[in-house]
């Protein structure tokens, strides 16, 4: 796996903005989204790019410029989304544990919302009523994901209105005239298997019969990418033919016919990505080498908190003689990147490259420390382009009285 943008284009990105810097690279987002339309072209669908994989509103711009929509996840996102020049109708918040007050907010913004408890269901429907055509988050209670930290919709998940409430569901809308037009669910990330998207959408179809003004499911995220390589994809393709088969084989009364949403974070924005860092430190550990890096769980927190693999490229020696190696940060805590790692040899001074690091890197990234957050770059067309400069000493002491 060598990084999609040139190596002499990421060092001389490391040169003039200085490292650690996050890079992301434009064309392989819009390969990405081209993947999802093309592999779902056989139902009535659109994609919500959950923008909070990577908020930055140059990168939600450059999706809705290509066609995408953009999910919230939060109404700083939702303002975001707006900020960037996204139309409202092509917003959606789906909520979840929020204050009613976010809610009237983004019916305000006129975007679409996703409500996630029965609370606000029913504060939502005493003030709208049938006015503001809205969707409830369910519960599927169905187990996905890559781990249990990233599994939203099994039955102990504080997510959704649980599938067992839909009779009190029922009554809230029905009392209050609620313009029920979605149902959503999301059960995880990093699913690869179609068989759950399958599973999701025959729990909904139960339900729909409850909804006669449905006119939207909405199956989330959660698609996953490869990190590992040669590991497995999630085959969209084959989730786009499974779903259409699900459709065809349960057609809806007075042929009506619905379309889907999908909110993808990780899928459009993970492979796009790189953290480029210098490496400030070598020491031998018995048989395998330390190398520590310019950056840590305060830059790119997934391998601490998830376990989770991320390829590393040696920028400055891309093919010389492998050896082993354990990439440790600079915070003062435990923050290993990668252990008995294979890579071509490394000097003090050395740009490593951590892959796959678009989806959920500088949007989990902290002043832990009291270190910068780093600057983003995106390339485009072949050209680098600043669209976040790196904190500066004033950042760590705005907002604190002198
Ligand atoms: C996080 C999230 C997504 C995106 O998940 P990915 O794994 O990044 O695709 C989509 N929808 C909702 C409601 C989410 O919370």
């Amino acid at each position: 796996m060598t990084p999609s943008i040139p190596t002499n284009l990421l060092q001389q990105i490391a040169s003039t903005y200085g490292t650690p810097v996050y890079v992301y690279h434009a064309e392989k987002i819009k390969q990405q989204y081209e993947t999802l339309i093309n592999a779902f072209s056989v139902l009535d669908i659109r994609i919500f790019y959950a923008s909070k994989a990577l908020t930055n509103i140059h990168i939600v711009r450059y999706l809705n410029s290509l066609g995408c929509n953009i999910d919230c996840s939060s109404i700083n996102e939702v303002k975001l989304a707006l900020h960037a020049g996204v139309a409202p109708e092509n917003v959606l918040y789906t909520s979840n544990g929020i204050s009613f007050a976010e809610i009237e907010e983004a019916v305000e913004a006129g975007v679409h919302v996703n409500i996630d408890s029965l609370s606000n269901l029913e504060k939502f429907g005493k003030k709208y009523g049938h006015s503001y055509p809205v969707g409830v988050r369910l519960r599927p209670n169905i187990m996905a994901g890559g781990n249990i930290k990233i599994s939203t919709g099994h039955n102990k998940s504080k997510f959704g209105i649980p599938v067992e409430q839909i009779g009190e569901l029922e009554a809230i809308v029905k009392a209050n005239n609620i313009f029920i037009r979605t149902l959503h669910i999301h059960t995880g990330s990093e699913i690869k298997d179609a068989d759950v998207f399958v599973k999701g959408i025959e729990v909904l179809f139960d339900l729909i019969p409850h909804f006669p003004e449905l006119e939207v499911i909405d199956l989330g995220g959660g698609f996953k990418v490869p990190y590992i390589p040669g590991e497995k994809t999630a085959d969209v393709a084959s989730i786009g033919q499974k779903l259409k088969q699900a459709f065809d084989a349960h057609p809806l009364a007075n042929n009506r016919k619905l379309q889907v949403w999908f909110e993808p974070g990780k899928f459009l924005v993970s492979e796009c990505g790189y953290l480029v860092a210098e490496v400030n430190v070598l020491k031998q550990n018995g048989d395998t080498i330390i190398a520590g890096v310019n950056t840590g769980l305060n830059h790119l927190i997934r391998p601490m908190m998830y376990d989770a693999y991320h390829h590393i490229t040696n920028l400055s020696n891309l093919n010389g003689t492998e050896k082993k190696y354990m990439v440790t940060g600079y915070i003062c805590e435990t923050d290993t990147f990668a252990s008995d790692r294979l890579l071509p040899e490394i000097k003090e001074g050395d740009l490593l490259c951590f892959h796959n690091a678009g989806a959920y890197g500088f949007e989990m990234s902290s002043n832990y420390n009291s270190r910068y957050r780093p600057a983003e770059v995106m390339v485009k067309n072949g050209e680098a382009i600043l669209i976040r400069k790196r904190e500066s000493f004033d950042d760590l002491l705005k907002n604190i009285p002198a």
